[in-house]
């Protein structure tokens, strides 16, 4: 008996519950994780490394490991991505695989020349137990007075975590491997997460409007989305640097975007007094505000008029498109920072997020859905640490407008009828997916004119006045009138 859909929250206010129990029955009670809302641990930290300047990602594993990061990013992305692979087989499986990291270390620090190398376990090598760190080591003893690009380990075995880990891990370890206590800076570290390279710049671009110094942790914005070039086989030449990893303690405080990746944040509030704040991630009206009083709060400065007609373009256009929106159900799956932040962005626009669909279990998410509970006074269903095949089988008897998701989910939203909103990774059945932004006043515009406009293709007649069901029934009317 399928009993986990109903989202137990304490909160009293709630409008509507939903027990799914009755209407779904028993359906086939699966043993294993089918279509899921996640992607594996390494690939999260080889995202974070997308974003740092002239740096080689390692995966110490298997060939498969690192040619399906290369494939995922890639047909995502669509530029070229570079991810090296210690190739282990069967022989290192049971010898360990010491020789072929010695060895991947040294092909890539002679023919790639990067400032540094990010060597990240992989499933394999966590069970086998590898001492990347030692191994490292050895190698730098092994060529003393060789001028070797830094080497960074990471410990990402996927079974112990989602790319949202992976990429928490990744920034801490950079922060605590580069961050020098030296003279204070006036900047803002600020961790991005797992987001589109448009997103970063629209946080850069608000960062600009605010007057604002910072060091982005890390900046995929130019990497990602970059002009054709002949030389598709160089490192990135864009990025944060490593001068500016060193910095990290010296700033005023650390903002990380999402909750779920705030680790280096505490590391350095830990080690130097540095302020860490954590989210929520900056969508919508209620969200941005947060974000930009805190950048203010740091800073010691007042809203510039600029920032401030932004937001309130926003508002003109959720107040425009309300009419289109209102009481429209959402299902939104995905990473948990992006879920609830998209969840309280669609209630400013009118909407209700009725089903919402994470691939982790976190008791962050869980204190995010009872504010958001609170606030709108309306109950979702809630999936945590589900996958698409759940998603599917409440969708399947709980009828939403929308979806947004990413592209794993085109399947329900063809089965279903349901127009999807691709948002996250991977997004492989389109092109721009780097190019989508959600993030600040300006990113939320943005995002206000697509979802409206897609509602208004699938729910609008031609005109864009009347709902295309109630015409019809209107017809019928006059039909059987006449
Ligand atoms: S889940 Fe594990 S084995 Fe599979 S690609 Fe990721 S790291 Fe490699």
């Amino acid at each position: 008996m399928y009993n986990k859909l109903e989202y137990s929250s304490n909160n009293s206010n709630s409008q509507c519950s939903h027990n799914f129990n009755e209407k779904l029955g028993d359906y086939d009670k699966k043993f294993a994780v089918v279509n899921p809302t996640r992607m594996c641990q390494p690939m999260g930290a080889i995202q974070a490394m997308m974003g740092v300047k002239n740096a080689m990602p390692l995966i110490h594993g298997s060939q498969g490991c690192a040619t399906y990061m290369r494939f995922q990013l890639i047909r995502h992305f669509r530029e070229p991505i570079e991810v090296a692979s210690t190739s282990l087989s069967e022989k290192t499986v049971i010898y360990g695989g010491e020789p072929n990291l010695l060895k991947a270390l040294k092909n890539i620090s002679e023919k790639q020349n990067p400032s540094m190398i990010c060597v990240m376990s992989s499933c394999l090598t966590d069970t086998i137990g590898d001492d990347i760190a030692g191994i490292i080591e050895k190698f730098q003893d092994a060529n003393i007075g060789i001028d070797l690009p830094e080497m960074v380990p990471i410990s990402t075995p996927s079974y112990a975590g989602s790319h949202v880990e992976g990429y928490d891990k990744a920034i801490l370890s950079l922060v605590e491997h580069f961050g020098i206590f030296s003279v204070p800076n006036s900047k803002i570290n600020l961790i991005m997460g797992d987001l589109s390279p448009a997103n970063v710049m629209e946080i850069k671009n608000l960062m600009n409007d605010l007057g604002c110094e910072s060091i982005i942790l890390t900046d995929t914005s130019k990497n990602l989305d970059a002009p054709l070039d002949e030389e598709t086989l160089e490192l990135h030449k864009y990025g944060t640097t490593m001068e500016e990893l060193k910095d990290t303690p010296n700033s005023k405080a650390t903002i990380a975007l999402s909750k779920h990746v705030d680790s280096a944040g505490k590391y350095l509030e830990c080690n130097f007094n540095v302020k860490s704040i954590s989210g929520p991630l900056p969508v919508g009206i209620k969200n941005t505000d947060e974000f930009v009083n805190n950048i203010c709060n740091v800073m010691g400065i007042d809203v510039p008029d600029s920032v401030e007609r932004d937001r309130g373009r926003l508002k003109d256009v959720l107040v425009d498109a309300h009419a289109y929106n209102y009481r429209k159900k959402v299902a939104i799956y995905g990473d948990p920072d992006v879920v609830i932040a998209m969840a309280r962005m669609v209630s400013e626009m009118g909407m209700l997020p009725e089903v919402l669909c994470v691939g982790v279990e976190s008791p962050r998410f869980k204190e995010d859905v009872n504010e958001l509970v609170n606030d709108i006074n309306y109950q979702p269903v809630v999936l945590e640490n589900k996958d698409l095949y759940d998603l599917e089988q409440v969708l399947s008897v709980n009828k939403v407008d929308l979806l947004i998701g990413n592209a794993y989910g085109a399947s329900i939203a063809k089965k279903e009828n349901i127009p999807l909103f691709r948002i996250g990774f991977p997004i492989f059945d389109r092109i721009g997916s780097q190019r989508i932004s959600f993030l600040g006043y300006n990113g939320g515009i943005k995002f206000v004119d697509a979802i409206t406009n897609m509602i208004l293709d699938n729910y609008y007649d031609a005109e864009g006045y009347k709902i295309v069901e109630e015409e019809f029934s209107l017809d019928l009317v006059d039909e059987e009138l006449s």
